[in-house]
């Protein structure tokens, strides 16, 4: 059997997606005998969290591949979202969280020390006075010329106004404070800090990621 040239996947891959939520064909013939399928779902790009089958948080895929995922009987959908899956037919809950039917094995994370990185470690709030928004850089605490080195230990996340006032001096010439002293995060997650944080805010993933000292708290609480 053929694909018609407009499809935009595979029948199989398509027809088991699906199947996860119908139990209708998703596909007819057309009249030149290629297969057409009735139409593109839209609603397939929010973000799935997936456990290894001991809960660790593996990955962050989209719900097409989860959807795959479960169909394929390689994962369990443990929640869904609140968001519905649309097709011209029916609707059903998007997954938002699978666990994985067979342990995966994967090296050890690398954690990169990077402007996302460090934003995401200071849950996105400038270190010297707690603003949160766009207009944010990196800090060297101890200045570049005077040796600071690019750790994780010292670069904060600041905001433009504080890194005017700052500009090169130390904590003692400019008399400014840190609200924490920043440090390596110790948990490493399998998934980027950046994600890992921004899932912190979901009430449902809150429970299966494990709790970061230092990572995407609020300072100033
Ligand atoms: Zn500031």
């Amino acid at each position: 059997m053929r694909a018609c040239s407009g499809c935009w996947t595979t029948a199989s891959a398509y027809q088991r997606q699906r199947a996860y939520f119908l139990d209708k064909p998703a596909w007819r013939l057309c009249r030149a005998g290629f297969l057409l399928l009735r139409e593109k779902t839209t609603t397939m790009d929010g973000e799935v969290l997936v456990l290894n089958n001991d809960f660790e948080p593996l990955n962050v895929c989209n719900v097409r591949r989860a959807i795959a995922l479960v169909h394929l009987g390689k994962a369990d959908v443990l929640h869904h979202s609140d968001r519905l899956l649309r097709t011209c037919e029916t609707q059903a809950p998007s997954p938002s969280v699978l666990k994985l039917r067979h342990g995966v094995r994967r090296p050890m994370p690398q954690l990169k020390l990077s402007r996302r990185s460090v934003f995401a470690r200071d849950n996105y709030q400038c270190q010297y006075c707690g603003v949160t928004g766009r207009e944010l850089t990196i800090d060297h605490v101890l200045p570049k010329y005077m040796g600071g080195p690019a750790t994780w230990e010292n670069l904060v996340t600041c905001c433009r106004r504080c890194n005017a006032k700052k500009g090169d001096k130390t904590l003692q010439q400019c008399g400014m404070r840190l609200k924490r002293e920043p440090r390596r995060p110790r948990y490493i997650p399998y998934i980027s800090l950046a994600k890992y944080v921004a899932g912190q805010k979901n009430e449902v993933w809150r429970s299966y990621l494990p709790v970061m000292p230092g990572i995407g708290e609020n300072p100033l609480t």
